[in-house]
């Protein structure tokens, strides 16, 4: 056996399959708007839900944050790349979402690695709910703790995993998301928190999707569901239109993720220009309601409508609107027919999703039309009849 064989065995595998996963140029040519392969489609598909990405407040800050910082950091926060601008926008969040403490991470997937990493090992538990992002639940698999992955929003089966394991004096880190990345609904936080609330239990919450577009003034799940967990987690490759993380705690475990996580202590920090950039992004989320109105307005006129299609919509009343189709073939073949009409959804196949409810996974934006989410409707409506 030589790498070339074992890579392209593995690699044979997948050919031909369903499953392969492809990589699509795109290009912008306004907020919602993709071309791909020089065909224009209005984008169904990004978790961009305020377009800040595009938005000229965020462009232009970039541009001066890279005039006065440079546009790299130069090396770990240990080194000399921690600038004003990183501790700014920790300390803003941290005061922002009632913490004593954040920590900026370059992505989310590298934050709940450094979480889930650094604190746990051999002898403690992790109860993560089934449907946990793949970043919580690969680190949790590589992880020396024992995991047990609860049915999905199911504090009862939660409950009952505890009751059996009967682990009384071990530690247990509950972890879930806010939003679930591919569902769009909520967890059950209010539960979850009181069940976290001893000692030698803690409750990490991955807010990806809530963070910017859900609570007051976009303070998350959280504050929707008025709770404060251990450990928050929330990313600004989505709402904020940028990409990185931050990790809010209280100072101890802040001290602690500072000493230990190599996340940190070998990895070049975020780059100064961007740190100042999330600034602006959070000014935006804080102050202008507008766009949050509109994407609610948004998702309200698309839910109301979407009723009336004879497709399985799941119950949620976020920016994530799965439409289950039940297999990969179907998946992929409406998510082509409405590429070929200039509509780019992304088909979420199995084993991403379980077996049976593969679905087209669309999601709403600020910036999306009435005319663009009747087109959508439309399309759909008429690949039901047929
Ligand atoms: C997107 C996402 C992540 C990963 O965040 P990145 O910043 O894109 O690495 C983590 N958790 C959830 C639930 C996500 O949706």
């Amino acid at each position: 056996m030589t790498w070339e064989n074992k890579i392209n065995q593995k690699l044979k595998t997948n050919k031909n399959n369903i499953l392969v996963r492809n990589i699509n140029v795109t290009t912008y040519y306004s907020p919602c708007y993709i071309q791909v392969l020089g065909k224009n489609y209005c984008n169904f598909s990004s978790n961009d839900y305020l377009n800040l990405s595009h938005d000229s407040r965020i462009i232009n800050a970039w541009k001066k944050g890279a005039e006065i910082y440079g546009v790299g950091s130069g090396g770990s926060s240990y080194m000399s790349g921690y600038t004003t601008a990183h501790e700014q926008l920790e300390t803003r969040l941290a005061d922002w979402l009632g913490y004593t403490k954040s920590i900026l991470f370059i992505s989310g997937f590298s934050a709940n690695q450094a979480v889930i990493s650094t604190l746990l090992n051999k002898e403690d538990i992790i109860f993560a709910d089934k449907k946990s992002h793949a970043s919580i639940i690969e680190t949790c698999v590589q992880n020396s703790a024992a995991l047990y992955r609860f049915k999905h929003n199911s504090i009862e089966d939660l409950n009952q995993l505890n009751i059996n394991l009967n682990t009384k004096n071990k530690l247990k880190l509950i972890i879930t998301e806010g939003v679930f990345s591919m569902d769009g609904d909520m967890a059950p936080l209010k539960l979850l928190n009181k069940f976290s609330e001893k000692p030698t239990r803690m409750l990490l919450v991955d807010d990806a999707h809530g963070i910017g577009v859900i609570g007051k003034n976009g303070k998350g799940s959280c504050d929707y569901q008025n709770i404060k967990p251990h450990i928050l987690m929330i990313t600004f490759g989505k709402a904020f239109g940028i990409s990185g993380a931050a990790v809010l705690c209280n100072n101890t475990i802040y001290k602690y993720l500072r000493q230990f996580s190599k996340h940190l202590i070998c990895s070049t920090a975020m780059p100064p220009a961007q740190a100042y950039t999330l600034l602006k992004s959070l000014d935006i989320i804080q102050t202008d309601k507008s766009i949050r109105d509109k994407l609610n307005e948004n998702i309200n006129y698309f839910c109301s409508q979407a009723k009336h299609l004879s497709f399985q919509l799941l119950s949620s009343r976020t920016a994530i609107q799965p439409i289950i189709i039940g297999n990969n073939e179907q998946t992929i073949l409406l998510s082509n027919k409405l590429k070929k009409d200039g509509i780019w959804t992304n088909a979420i196949r199995s084993p991403t999703v379980p077996i049976g409810t593969e679905r087209l996974r669309i999601t709403i934006n600020a910036m999306h039309s009435k005319k663009d989410i009747n087109k959508l409707l439309e399309k759909l409506h008429e690949y039901n009849n047929k």
